[in-house]
């Protein structure tokens, strides 16, 4: 738990006045609801009976031999319902809003990975549901939007700044400043101003907590832990009951992207454009210029393109507990056809990038030990990512016979009577 909100001197609650009471009603409610057995109750049975939990954790054999060292083990979260670990904040901030009597949930997504798992959770829980998304992110996230609105939330496009996820919390923000008493923000990672940071790794730790039970149950010695590092939410959770103890060594993994110069990558914590600075609503390492502007940040991995990174994370990689690695865009699909081809399991290109790191570390940890790395989501989504590096000319042909298929077909005249049904 953060002292005051502070974890070392990152964090804290660096916000308009507006935003002091629902953020310190909030903080309240949650420690209550954290005591509240009838509540831990409610979420256990979601937990289990709709997200899936617990999630396996795999042995990958013909990993472990190909890579001549550790014991590989893939924590599963790409089996929880909605296809990763987010729905496991999503659901625990839902259900926390519904107890303090919130009818109404806001939250920022940018590639719509974390609206969709909200939008999921207010279907489930009977909750109204609007996501703001920036309007560049809303055009090229067209299949987590169409999913968005089965769910039945509205999808509201940010239209100011760059048109991304910065602009999309700032928005969210604002509608909740504006509306504190009907509506809970749910943040979508660790980050934010207090107690945002301390919610969202509770609601994660579930992950941790059962790789300590199953690698307990099952005789196994763990020598490290990897998991990638967007903003720190699956990163976080997992690690979680380890930190005070000496062991494992815990390993995240940043966006690498394309190069070490500005721009070119998201590395917050082995990046050379990395600082500390503060920016909507808390202190950490950001990517910023010397007037303290966030950067342009890239990945492959729309999860991980982020410019912060949550400050109990921060913290850790100061103290030296958790060590930070930074990996390639290319390292990241090499990962995803190994996992894919060699075990049968198609990662997320986020969750790759852990992969990845594993790959690089397996030799150094003896073959007694186990790496176990938490692969955060699974790769269905990352289709039209990674199908045009994969196999180009069969995509555009693809995409080309869609739009063909579309103006002639009866998908149009379905979508004509499914209009008159209205
Ligand atoms: C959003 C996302 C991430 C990055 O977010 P964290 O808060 O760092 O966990 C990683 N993996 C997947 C599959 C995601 O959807």
């Amino acid at each position: 738990m953060s002292d005051n909100g502070f974890f070392d001197n990152y964090g804290g609650k660096y916000v308009a006045e507006v935003l002091r009471r629902p953020l310190d009603e909030l903080e309240v409610a949650f420690h209550e609801a954290m005591k509240d057995k009838a509540f831990l109750d409610e979420l256990e049975v979601i937990r289990r009976d709709y997200i899936g939990r617990e999630t396996p954790l795999y042995f990958a054999p013909t990993a472990t031999k190909l890579l001549g060292g550790a014991q590989i083990y893939i924590k599963l979260e790409g089996l929880a319902n909605t296809g990763a670990h987010k729905i496991n904040n999503a659901i625990g901030q839902c259900l926390l809003a519904k107890r303090m009597g919130k009818k109404r949930i806001i939250a920022e997504t940018g590639a719509g990975q974390h609206g969709l798992a909200t939008a999921a959770a207010c279907a489930k829980l009977g909750l109204d549901c609007t996501i703001y998304m920036g309007e560049v992110d809303v055009r090229r996230q067209q299949p987590n939007v169409a999913a968005m609105e089965l769910y039945g939330a509205k999808v509201h496009p940010v239209t100011s700044g760059s048109r991304t996820l910065k602009d999309a919390v700032n928005e969210a923000m604002r509608d909740w400043a504006a509306n504190p008493d009907t509506t809970h923000y749910v943040l979508g990672s660790a980050l934010g101003p207090a107690p945002f940071p301390d919610i969202v790794r509770e609601f994660q730790s579930v992950i941790g907590r059962e790789v300590k039970k199953q690698a307990a149950e099952r005789g196994i010695k763990i020598g490290a832990m990897v998991a990638c590092v967007g903003g720190g939410s699956n990163s976080i959770g997992f690690f979680e009951p380890f930190i005070n103890e000496k062991e494992p060594r815990l390993i995240g993994a940043e966006a690498g992207g394309i190069g070490p110069n500005v721009g070119e990558n998201a590395s917050r914590m082995t990046g050379n454009a990395a600082r500390d600075g503060i920016l909507q609503g808390y202190k950490s390492r950001f990517l910023l210029d010397e007037d303290g502007q966030a950067l342009p940040t890239r990945s492959i991995s729309a999860g991980l393109d982020y410019c912060g990174i949550g400050p109990q994370l921060a913290a850790l990689g100061r103290s030296g507990r958790v060590e930070f690695t930074s990996i390639l865009d290319k390292e990241a699909l090499e990962a995803v056809q190994f996992f894919a081809r060699n075990e049968g399991i198609l990662f997320a290109l986020e969750s790759a990038h852990a992969g990845a790191a594993a790959m690089k570390l397996a030799r150094q940890i003896p073959s007694d030990q186990a790496i176990i790395i938490n692969m955060s989501g699974r790769g269905d989504k990352d289709v039209f990512i990674t199908s045009p590096v994969f196999r180009p000319e069969e995509w555009l042909d693809f995409l080309h016979a869609e739009i063909e298929r579309l103006e002639s077909s009866t998908d149009i005249h379905n979508a004509k009577i499914m209009g008159e049904r209205k």
